[in-house]
């Protein structure tokens, strides 16, 4: 498989990570979430990669502010999602639940995740068992309901936890041991979750990136891949909201 996924670590307050797809035959990439245009120009210069495409998850600023900069010199497909073309006007390819794509012979599947925003999508290829997974799935944790409803998130959560279970999520932030000690709260005697949370917290002791994460794990240790239905979700997401 001539694909390699990298992390650009942006190390601001909401601890973001830029995702970036590159095909290592050609050394072109797509930029997942752009926060910031210098650290990707940057990178990819070192690099030697060329951007191809940008794909964006949702119109949240963390994860668009970078674009427009990054579009002015060359020549890249910008996707992101129909229903926020309003806020994030330079999408040239505008996607919603079930469309799919190409980037040079990969197959990329959409999957509309309303939730965190009303128009939030993420992007699957099954081809290298990826999902970049955006502010929706987090390991061990799930987006803020900023726009939708505890049962549109419910079902964008069930539809992400429906995917092969080798499936690697890369989500865009390192939440993932404060998500950890508060799934600790709602299980604390899941001996999956327990171990994972040791071995996250010694990463971060050593500020190491603690991502991608799978599904086969987040079936395992993630509460709100566990609640069985909206009313246990919107309880538990409640919580986390308070914690
Ligand atoms: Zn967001």
């Amino acid at each position: 498989m001539h694909y390699k996924i990298h992390a650009i670590d942006v190390k601001n307050a909401l601890k973001n990570y830029i995702w970036l797809l590159e095909d290592t035959s050609t050394k072109e990439v797509v930029v997942v979430d752009p926060t910031e245009a210098s650290l990707v120009s940057h990178f990819c210069e070192q690099q030697q990669l060329q951007i191809k495409q940008i794909w964006l998850t949702h119109w949240h600023r963390d994860h668009t502010e970078g674009v427009q900069a990054l579009l002015a010199d060359q020549n890249i497909a910008v996707y992101g999602p129909r229903e926020e073309l309003s806020k994030i006007s330079f999408v040239s390819n505008p996607l919603q639940n079930d469309d799919h794509f190409y980037f040079n012979n990969l197959k990329v599947e959409i999957i509309a995740t309303p939730g965190h925003t009303l128009g939030h999508i993420v992007y699957f290829i099954e081809e290298i068992d990826s999902l970049f997974s955006g502010d929706t799935l987090f390991a061990m944790g799930c987006g803020r309901l900023f726009e939708g409803t505890a049962e549109q998130m419910y079902h964008s959560l069930n539809r992400l936890a429906a995917l092969p279970i080798q499936t690697k999520v890369y989500c865009t932030h390192e939440y993932t041991l404060a998500n950890a000690e508060f799934a600790l709260t709602v299980e604390p005697h899941n001996v999956a979750l327990q171990d994972r949370y040791k071995e996250v917290k010694m990463l971060r002791e050593t500020e190491k990136m603690t991502l991608p994460s799978n599904i086969e794990l987040e079936l395992a240790t993630n509460p709100f891949l566990r609640t069985e239905s909206v009313e246990e979700f919107a309880h538990i997401r409640g919580l986390k909201d308070q914690f």
